[in-house]
Formats: C-alpha cells, structure tokens, sequence
C-alpha cells in the first residue's frame, strides 16, 4: 500500500462520523445540527465531505448569549487555572495531530508536507498564551506628586473571532488561544470552504473541560452568520483575519454597536533581491515563499523585484525551479502544491493568467490548468511585468508570482510601497548599511531581512495600509482583548477646587 493510500485510508475512518452527524454548531456546549445547511467538498476531486449547519441570526444570537453567560465566571477564573487548562487543550491538539493534519489538507487542498505541522504550530499558540495567562491581567504602578496611579487589564468580554479558509486550523488557534487566555469567551465564525478543523477545535476544547459557553462554534455564511455576529451588541470585538475589502464591510456593520475590531487583511508583498545578495538562499527563500501552501498565504512574496544586473541569471534559475515543483494529491508526502480551494477560488487565480497576456507581461513558466477534477494549476512565473499591472498589484491568492526588474535602490522601495498593500515584505541584501535603510523606509508591518517568513511568537505579526490594523503576538494580542483600567488614589489632601464656596 503507498503512503498516500494509507493516508486516505486513515482519513476515510476519521471523516465517517461526519457523514452521519454532519458538521454540527456548538453552542453553550451542546451539538447543533442546525435547521438549515450547506455542503462542503473537498477540493480534490469535488467530492462531498459533509453537510454543515448553517446558522443564521438567531443562531448567532443564542451563541453570543452563551458567550455573555460564561463570561463572568471565566473571567473570573484565576490566570494559573485557565494556564492549566489551555495547557490541557494543547496537549489534547498535540494528541490529534494526525487526523488534524489529514482533515485539513482534504478540506482544504493543502499539501500534507506542511499541514503535518499545523496541529504542532496550534498546540504552541496555545502554550504561548497558556504561559501569559497569569499575567495578563498585570499593569503599572504610575505616582505623582499627590496620587497614585495603578493601571491594570481587564478581558473586554465575549468576542467574535472570524476566520479565513487558507490553514484555517492554525489561524484559528492564533486568535482564539489570547482571546481565551486574556478572559474572554468566545462566538467563532470560520470559512464556509473549510469547517472542518474548526469543528475538531471546538471539540477538542470541550473535551479538556473548557467551561461551556466558553468556546461557541457557529458555521455559516458571511454574509448572514459573520454580519448578525459583527452586529451583535453583546459582542464587544471582533478579531477578523480575511480579506481587505471584508474588512471594510465588517467595520461598517461594527459601527452601530461601537465595536473593537482587529484586522489582518490581505497583501501583495515584495521580496526585493539586490546583486551584492546570497543568490542561491535568496531563489530558495523567494521560491518557498510564494509556492509553499498553494500561494494561499497571506505573507507570500507575491512579487519579486529583481535588480536588473543578475535579473536574467535569477530569472532562468527560477524557472527551472518553478518547473520542477510536484503538484498532486494533497495526502502524497512528496507534493509541494496542492489543488485550490475552491472553483470560485480557482477561476480567480486562473483570470490573471489572462490579465497577465492581456497587460503585456511574460508567462515564463506555468499559466496552466492540469486536466484533473480537482482545482489544480500549475506554479506560475510572469516577468518583464511593469509596477502598474494588475499582476503586480493585486493579491491573486494563488502559486503566481510576479517578477519586476529594477535599477537601483530608489527604484527598489518606489515599486515596493506603491501598492494599496503593506502587510510583509522580503529584503536580500549584504550591504548591512542599505538592509537598515531600506527597511527603514518600506511600508510593510514586517520586513525579514536575509530571511524567509520565519516566525517568532513574542514579536508583532500584522500589517499597515490595507493589509490590517492592529498587532497579534506577544502582549499586542492582549492589547486588543482587553480593557485598560487606571486606579488614581490620592496620597494626601491635595487641593481641591471649591466652587461655590
Ligand atoms: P474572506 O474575507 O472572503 O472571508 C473571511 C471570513 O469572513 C469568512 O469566515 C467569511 O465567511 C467571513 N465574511 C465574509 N463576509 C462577511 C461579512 N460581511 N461579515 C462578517 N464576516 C464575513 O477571506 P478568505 O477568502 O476566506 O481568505 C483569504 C484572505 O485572507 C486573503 O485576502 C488573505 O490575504 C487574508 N489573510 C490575511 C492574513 C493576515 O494575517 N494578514 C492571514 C490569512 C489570510
């Protein structure tokens, strides 16, 4: 039996359960199948996965006032219990982490070699917040001459947490481990294209005895379940990690009930590559950061601007390279890109193969469909592409990249900051002195220097311009689910001014 059969096997006995209940809500701890649905399909051959409830207003509703009730209790809760218990969840992700990785990779199409991972990143988020836990709450002792000043955090109250479908799993622990770290309970909205893991991460919360309530699940469509949870006033924020223009609507439907909200939108990130730069780790590191996950990241290094002396050389290298990545079955340990996520998905990415014909540029390598049932193309390359296209300016999703030539480093950072985008961006460079400069000077929330996306869980993550507001990571994530307090007492009789008197 190859590897890739035993994976389907391993995954045909996880998922049968599903077609017997269905993907279910949980909602103050209790199973919902919910009164209306909607099919999921797995991304490789179209076949159904499972029928998912689809929760609507009212839904949302009994859902945020499961999350009001638990509230007190969980905030109240003191941070070495809840440290304990978040530690408890990571140890029963760490348990699942196989079935985990498969489910996410058949809902999805990501392939196995990254998803393998998922589970393990999930588990540490929720370790790192685990760990800040107890001091979450911890301010600052601030005296004047006359008062002293105590500050402190409190949990902001129930949450809404609205996710995308691009490694759903992962990002889903990224918000909701702070969320419940800091106190707060939780309404969780994820992607109609990939339920699955979302469904196994409730569960899995449930089964280390997180309070119910705590933790609510509610599957559904944007448009209906993610607007009534962004509209609801007992929600107090909404952390949302999707698409710009989502983000917009979600700030308008926010509006009326005056909600907090944290963003991490889309991009069209730069990895600039000057001639003095290591070469070979700069092809490895632009190469793996725009093809690894389906290019559905939104950290990929979605353009390439090369200096125009050792454009050529760096551009045959990467074709050969784009022309060797293995695209095929997401649960075969040797494919690096998988198919799509999505039909609607897949028409997307594949109209730029016209807009890049259209608008003049080069398809130097793929530009492709395979023949298959599945939402597979093939890893693309577009050179002597200008600042203005489309290619070069919109976030296309996808395993594409666009290559743009430059001159020098004035050109370099014009062309870098002169998109509507500003999330991450990729400097290869030996000249330390420029590295700091540059960077310096580049519009993006987090530049890697020689460096691919590599993550460090106390430091920032988030982006500027259209690609976000607001900070994850470190204590920035309790900046947002949380309420600051300052306490003035006075420390004498200072002087009080009588009116009237
Ligand atoms: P999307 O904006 O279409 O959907 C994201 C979520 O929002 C889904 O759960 C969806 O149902 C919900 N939604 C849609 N309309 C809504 C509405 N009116 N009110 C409330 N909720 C609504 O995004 P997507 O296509 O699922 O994900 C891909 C996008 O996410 C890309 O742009 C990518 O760059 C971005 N992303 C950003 C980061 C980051 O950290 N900056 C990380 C991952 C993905």
């Amino acid at each position: 039996m190859s590897t890739l059969d035993k994976n389907l096997s391993r995954l045909g006995h996880h998922l049968e359960r599903f077609a017997e209940t269905g993907i279910q809500n949980l909602i103050g701890g209790k199973d919902e199948a919910g009164s209306k649905t909607f099919e999921t399909r797995s991304p490789v051959d179209e076949s159904l996965i499972a029928h998912v409830a689809r929760a609507d207003s009212s839904d949302i509703d009994r859902a945020a006032k499961a999350a009001k009730a638990a509230f007190p209790e969980w905030a109240a809760m003191p941070g070495k219990e809840r440290k304990a218990l978040l530690h408890k969840i990571a140890d029963a992700i760490e348990a699942r982490a196989e079935e985990i990785a498969l489910c996410e990779c058949w809902d999805t199409g990501q392939a196995l070699r990254f998803m393998s991972k998922a589970a393990l990143r999930g588990a540490a988020n929720f370790r790192f917040y685990a760990d800040l836990a107890p001091s979450a709450q911890d301010g600052k002792s601030l005296p004047s001459p006359d008062h002293l000043n105590i500050t402190g955090r409190k949990p902001i109250g129930p949450v809404g947490v609205i996710t995308p479908w691009n490694t759903p799993f992962m990002l889903s622990t990224w918000k909701i481990a702070p969320a419940l770290a800091a106190g707060c309970t939780v309404v969780h909205k994820p992607a109609e294209f990939s339920p699955l893991t979302a469904r196994l991460l409730s569960e899995i919360c449930r089964d280390a005895g997180l309070p119910d309530g705590v933790l609510n699940l509610v599957n559904g469509m944007g448009e209906d379940a993610g607007k009534a949870l962004t509209e609801h006033p007992d929600i107090k924020a909404i952390a949302f990690v999707g698409e710009s223009r989502t983000g917009s609507m979600i700030m308008k439907q926010g509006a009326d009930t005056l909600k907090r909200v944290h963003f991490e939108l889309g991009g069209k990130n730069p990895v600039i590559v000057f001639d003095d730069a290591d070469l070979d780790r700069a092809l490895d590191a632009a190469v793996f950061m725009i093809y690894s996950l389906n290019g559905e990241r939104c950290t990929s290094s979605s353009r390439l601007l090369i200096q125009e002396s050792v454009r050529e050389e760096f551009e045959a290298k990467l074709v050969k390279r784009v022309g060797n990545i293995r695209v095929g079955h997401p649960l075969d340990p040797t494919t690096e890109v998988g198919p799509l996520i999505h039909k609607v998905h897949y028409d997307k990415v594949v109209s730029y193969f016209d807009f890049a014909r259209e608008d003049g540029a080069t398809i130097a390598a793929g530009g492709t469909t395979p023949e298959s049932d599945g939402h597979y193309v093939a890893p693309t390359l577009f050179t002597n592409a200008t600042p203005q296209m489309r290619i070069a300016q919109e976030e296309i999703f996808g395993p594409v990249l666009t290559s743009i030539p430059f001159k020098d480093e004035a050109e370099a950072l014009h062309i870098a900051n002169d998109v509507a985008y500003g999330l991450a961006g990729y400097l290869w460079t030996n000249d330390l002195t420029r590295a700091l400069r540059f960077s310096d000077a580049m519009e993006a929330g987090m530049i890697w220097v020689n460096s691919e996306n590599v993550r460090h869980l106390p430091a920032p993550f988030g982006g500027t311009k259209a690609s976000g507001i607001g900070r994850d990571g470190g204590d920035w994530s309790f900046e947002f689910y949380m309420e600051q307090k300052n306490i003035a007492i006075a420390t004498g009789l200072h002087r009080i001014p009588q009116l009237g008197a």
